[in-house]
């Protein structure tokens, strides 16, 4: 048996942290040195969002069959095998015998970003959107590392499909593997996921530490990037944010 079930967690949106400081990054703002001509609408979209929008999360790990140069081979539900195709995902896990599934997702959001006729409110609610959602994540990963180390288990650096090296194509597995349909996940034929505001993950699971390995390191957008990975903040930033 895998070691985390698969689970799906409702989350509140009072639970979610840090999401001032993903907000800032996303919008690309000073929260102390906001304007006052924003500083009112910045508020009014929190409170929004806070009202409206439900997070919800799904993770689950499962096992690895074999590592191959360019893929991994999964065990997936009734004995069938699942892939992931990358040399990359295949060097970060070379060492591990599980891998960690999760997404997580925004619902209510786009109703509520729709039903606004104003630019600038909709600029701050896609922030808003995007931090919560990045945080969603995080909180949907933690769930499956605070009972890792609980097990005396290490893990390495969560991917998210679309990233350096990581082709977007593996979403199929993603949510083949979790079913993300029953928290409101769905995706489309271009591998688009429906809420945008979603992120999903993999991350492996191994006996012993592991090499950090942060995908923004590799990526060509980094300079460019709200969302990029800041050590000295004290904390990942990675794509769809800090999942
Ligand atoms: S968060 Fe930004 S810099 Fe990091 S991997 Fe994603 S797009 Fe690249």
């Amino acid at each position: 048996m895998a070691i985390i079930q698969r689970k799906i967690i409702e989350i509140s949106m009072e639970e979610l942290t840090d999401v001032d400081r993903a907000f800032a990054r996303h919008a690309q703002v000073n929260m102390d040195k906001l304007p006052k001509a924003y500083a009112g609408l910045v508020e009014k979209t929190r409170e929004a969002c806070m009202k409206a929008v439900k997070p919800a999360g799904v993770v689950r790990s499962v096992k690895i069959r074999e590592i191959r140069e360019e893929s991994i081979l999964l065990e997936g539900d009734g004995g069938r095998t699942e892939e992931v195709r990358s040399t990359f995902i295949t060097e970060l896990m070379r060492d591990c015998f599980e891998a960690v599934w999760f997404a997580a997702t925004l619902n209510g959001f786009r109703e509520l970003l729709e039903a606004s006729g104003d630019l600038m409110e909709q600029f701050f609610l896609e922030a808003w959107g995007s931090a919560f959602a990045s945080r969603a994540a995080a909180f949907t990963s933690d769930y499956a590392r605070e009972l890792l180390n609980k097990e005396g288990l290490c893990f390495t650096s969560a991917w998210e499909p679309g990233q350096h090296g990581f082709d977007i194509h593996n979403q199929q597995t993603a949510f083949e593997l979790l079913r993300p349909e029953e928290i409101g996940l769905t995706l489309t034929e271009s591998m688009l996921m429906i809420p945008a505001k979603s992120v999903t993950g993999l991350f492996g699971i191994a006996e012993k530490e592991q090499r950090e390995m942060i995908p923004c390191d590799y990526c060509e957008l980094r300079a460019a990037c709200p969302s990029a990975y800041d050590s000295g903040a004290g904390g990942g930033f990675r794509c769809g944010g800090d999942a």
